[in-house]
């Protein structure tokens, strides 16, 4: 193991720490030290997490077998935990210890439709055909805290440290489904600081706006209701919903150049309508708008609502709308990221091998990606964008407004690939996602231990959250008193998948690894001409 070393007097410290006066805590390097010892010795445990996760395979607000398994390891350790949080039924929040300061730990665990492939294969090949997968790398996030937190209770109970553990799941954050149901639930009222943690091929985080390339969002459905009618005998008695979608979509496509440069906006149709040869009666589309900040978010989800009357005007039809995820543009924490930035700096890159690096650039190369293999060295601290672009979400925008926030990425994944996708879960039940958690759970630890061990820390955070990220903007949801989390999605499409998922669910207690169990040979590579 590695030595660390969090300061000139480190030995001197050490080698006074025996001396304790009752109750008094080690001091702080002291507690580090064992806390990444202690991580260390649960590499197996991270390992199965990373593992059953990824086999478990599970969409947005069907994440019930992950939210079962995660929930039993944490109520067997002790924490409290609560179901079926803010109204989402796979939702939770588990508890552990007393007292302030109250530090919460989030991550995602669901994953992609159609991204299933089998890990450890630097070629497309899925584990069944069409299912969902963790083509994003959510299977790894829960391990990370989950990891950190024990660690964490052991040394509050040992040490007799005063303060409080909350563990959090994002439910569908590929949905970008949840977050801002729990800001409105309160379930961050008493929080002092959180400590996300995200996926990613570098070990890096960031404060404010960050490399300026996250949106805020609103995803919302547009049901288009019309009436039926033989297509070819009286088509003038039908009213098709299909014509107001398309013409909503011709319009939106109109007016897109029209808008400033920051916005993003996409469309699925999810109700096409039944066959030919029935005027469509009932048609419906999916749109993302994306931007910069809570006022043009807005102005595009007012702008897509006029565009959908207007639509639904020409056609004779009706149509009514879902608010179906929203998400702040995230910001986070000076204060926290500088913390966090010295503990990656200490803890440092996994030590890969050469079948990582192998696996890595045989997928980078087979996807026409640039050939590099995976980051051998932590980002620095950057300056946050001047000029943001925007560009993807995260829902944890909406927390991140109300409590001061970090996210850190931890390197469990393989750089240039394009996510959402099966290339993004190839390495996610590897040795490479299995030592990247075990190292973001190393940081995790160690920014709690800063956080719990120096309360200065907590108001220096909440210094910065009032007096420059809130200085002028202020939360407001997105959501209005009636909209509520769209729970049934994603149920039929996992309801399909579900019987051949189960039967090559990760098995621990016959396995060492899930790679073993699928008989994968590590990294399998296409062979070379
Ligand atoms: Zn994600």
């Amino acid at each position: 193991m590695r030595k660390l070393f969090f300061g000139g007097c480190f030995s001197l410290i050490l080698i006074t720490a025996p001396v304790l006066v009752a109750q008094q805590p080690p001091p702080l390097p002291a507690l580090k030290e064992e806390a990444l010892t202690e991580v260390d010795k649960l590499m197996t445990f991270t390992q199965q997490m990373v593992d059953e996760i990824f086999s478990f395979s599970e969409l947005g607000f069907q994440e019930f077998e992950t939210s079962r398994y995660v929930t039993g390891i944490l109520e067997k350790n002790g924490f409290h935990v609560e179901r079926g949080v803010a109204g989402i039924p796979t939702a939770w929040l588990a508890t552990y210890g007393r007292g302030k300061p109250v530090i919460a730990f989030i991550t995602d665990l669901d994953c992609i439709p159609r991204a299933s492939q089998k890990p450890g294969v630097a070629y497309h090949d899925p584990i069944v055909e069409g299912a969902p997968g963790h083509g994003e790398g959510h299977n790894s996030g829960m391990a990370v805290n989950v990891t950190a937190a024990l660690v964490l209770k052991k040394l509050l109970d040992e040490h007799h440290i005063a303060g409080t553990i909350k563990l959090f799941p994002g439910i569908a954050e590929e949905l970008l489904g949840t977050k801002a149901f729990y800001v409105r639930a309160g379930l961050f009222k008493d929080v002092d600081i959180v400590l996300g943690a995200h996926v990613s091929s570098t070990f890096s985080t960031s404060y404010a706006m960050g490399d300026g390339e996250l949106s805020g969002l609103v995803s919302v459905q547009y049901f288009f209701h019309g009436k039926a009618a033989h297509a070819a005998m009286a088509p003038w008695e039908g009213r098709s919903a299909l014509d107001a979608v398309e013409l909503m979509d011709s319009g939106w496509d109109f007016r897109r150049e029209h808008l400033r440069t920051a916005q993003r906006s996409h469309r699925v149709i999810i109700n096409g309508g039944d066959q030919p040869n029935v005027v469509p009666s009932e048609a419906a589309v999916w749109y993302y708008f994306r931007e910069l900040d809570f006022a043009h978010i807005k102005g595009l989800y007012d702008l897509g609502n006029t565009i959908a009357d207007s639509a639904a005007k020409m056609t004779g039809t009706t149509v009514d709308h879902k608010l179906v995820g929203s998400g702040w543009p995230p910001f986070f924490n000076k204060a926290i990221a500088e913390v966090q930035q010295e503990n990656i700096e200490a803890v440092g890159m996994p030590k890969w091998s050469d079948a990582d690096q192998t696996l890595a650039k045989a997928l980078q190369k087979e996807i026409g990606a640039k050939v590099e293999g995976l980051k051998e060295k932590v980002e620095p601290l950057s300056e946050p964008a001047k000029n943001p672009t925007g560009g993807p979400s995260d829902d944890v925008g909406d927390i991140s407004w109300n409590v001061p926030m970090t996210y850190l990425m931890y390197p469990a994944n393989i750089p240039n690939l394009p996510g959402h996708s099966w290339p993004n879960a190839v390495a996610m039940a590897t040795p490479i996602a299995h030592k990247g958690s075990t190292m973001g759970a190393k940081v995790q630890a160690l920014t709690a231990l800063d956080f719990f061990l120096r309360p200065q820390l907590i108001e220096q955070a909440w210094d910065y959250f009032r007096k420059v990220q809130t200085k002028d903007s202020h939360y407001e949801s997105f959501l209005s008193p009636e909209d509520k989390p769209a729970i049934e999605m994603n149920k039929e499409k996992m309801e399909k998948f579900m019987p051949q998922l189960k039967k090559v669910y990760y098995d621990p207690a016959h396995y060492k690894t899930y790679l073993e169990q699928l008989g994968i040979s590590y990294p399998t590579t296409k062979a070379q001409p």
